[in-house]
């Protein structure tokens, strides 16, 4: 309490009840503050908030973002909405300001530019890239469809905007499974995430008998949860359930659910099995930052993450998510800018429409 009296004190012009939510917020999703920096935080969260306006700018932020670019504006942060990848999409073609500032990665940020050719979509930092969606390239897809003609091709949201234009659909971690099974072929081609792949191959194979070729790229942060990983944090946590992403590797998988409990799912799947779950505890198998949405979220639960953070939405931070705002309308813009040149961003288009027809 003495603490946040001391910082409040300090502060520059929120008002005292949005400061003490922010706060409030911030605390609750990490688990130690310095005063320093919660200072520089919130004059740089004042700043964007005023120029949001100026600007008629929203701010969409993925949950994999740091604590204080996912607290909410009505709960004195930033952001106007927090999600994943679909949540994101969908979110973007709702937008009512004229400019997106997008706290995600390239591929989401191009996929929001994608869906409102009308609006202008900037991004902090144009090198937040993502593992997955440079593991596979248009010209890969194109040598798939060549190997397996007449095979369908679900590409998974975290590939870029050539690569999705080659494709017949795209899917998220939400609704891969329920689009998968929209097929009526015996066989489909999965790219790019091997893991994911595989451990949808396996469900699919059970519900429909339908084969999944996959691809062969990897989430550099959720690869590292291996089976020993998980293994160890169970024997560690014997009461705990294992919460883990589709983009874990299958052996991993197994291992998380052994004891039938648990989950694998998309993030917007483990966000609510904690609120049905009467578990107290929790080891996260994900993004570190997830860990932040779970403990905002589930104040009385427990969550253990061993801290795997992804090196390119770390990339987006406070001050160039401001820089991207002061930028908007100024030479400076285009260094900020998402651009998909028109030809590709049409073919792109049409299998993102065709998912969002299944959310
Ligand atoms: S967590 Fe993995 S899939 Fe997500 S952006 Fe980072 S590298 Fe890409």
């Amino acid at each position: 309490m003495f603490l946040c009296i001391l910082i409040l004190s300090q502060m520059p012009a929120l008002s005292i009840a949005q400061k003490e939510r922010f706060i409030e917020r911030f605390m609750q999703m990490n688990s130690f503050v310095v005063p320093n920096s919660i200072n520089q935080t919130m004059e740089l969260i004042n700043h964007i908030r005023e120029l949001k306006k100026e600007k008629d700018a929203i701010l969409l932020s993925h949950y994999y973002m740091p604590a204080e670019l996912q607290i909410l504006e009505e709960e004195g942060g930033v952001a106007d909405f927090v999600g994943d990848s679909l949540g994101l999409s969908l979110e973007a073609v709702k937008a009512s300001g004229k400019n997106i500032i997008f706290c995600g990665v390239r591929f989401m940020a191009e996929t929001a530019a994608i869906l409102n050719p009308s609006k202008k979509v900037l991004i902090p930092d144009m090198e937040a890239g993502c593992s997955l969606a440079s593991g596979i390239s248009a010209q890969d897809v194109i040598g798939l469809k060549q190997k397996y003609p007449g095979v369908p091709v679900i590409a998974y949201i975290n590939t870029y905007a050539e690569t999705k234009a080659e494709c017949d659909i795209i899917c998220t971690s939400r609704n891969a499974l329920k689009i998968a099974q929209s097929f009526p072929n015996d066989r489909l081609i999965f790219v790019p995430d091997e893991f994911m792949g595989k451990n949808l191959r396996e469900v699919i194979y059970k519900e429909t008998g339908k084969e999944l070729i996959v691809w062969n790229a990897k989430c550099e942060v959720h690869e590292q949860f291996t089976k020993t990983t998980i293994h160890q944090l169970m024997e560690s946590n014997p009461e705990a359930e294992v919460l883990v992403h589709w983009e874990v590797p299958d052996e991993a998988v197994k291992e998380s659910l052994s004891k039938g409990k648990g989950i694998v799912g998309s993030t917007s799947d483990i966000i609510s099995y904690v609120s049905k779950s009467d578990a107290t505890e929790f080891i996260l198998g994900s993004e570190c930052d997830l860990g932040a949405t779970l403990r905002g979220l589930y104040k009385d639960k427990i969550f253990i993450t061993p801290c795997v953070k992804c090196p390119y939405m770390k990339k987006i931070n406070l001050q160039n998510t401001l820089d991207a705002l002061m930028a908007i309308g100024t030479k400076d813009e285009e260094r900020y800018l998402v651009k998909v040149p028109e030809p590709t961003r049409t073919r792109a288009e049409l299998p993102l429409r065709r998912m969002l027809e299944f959310s």
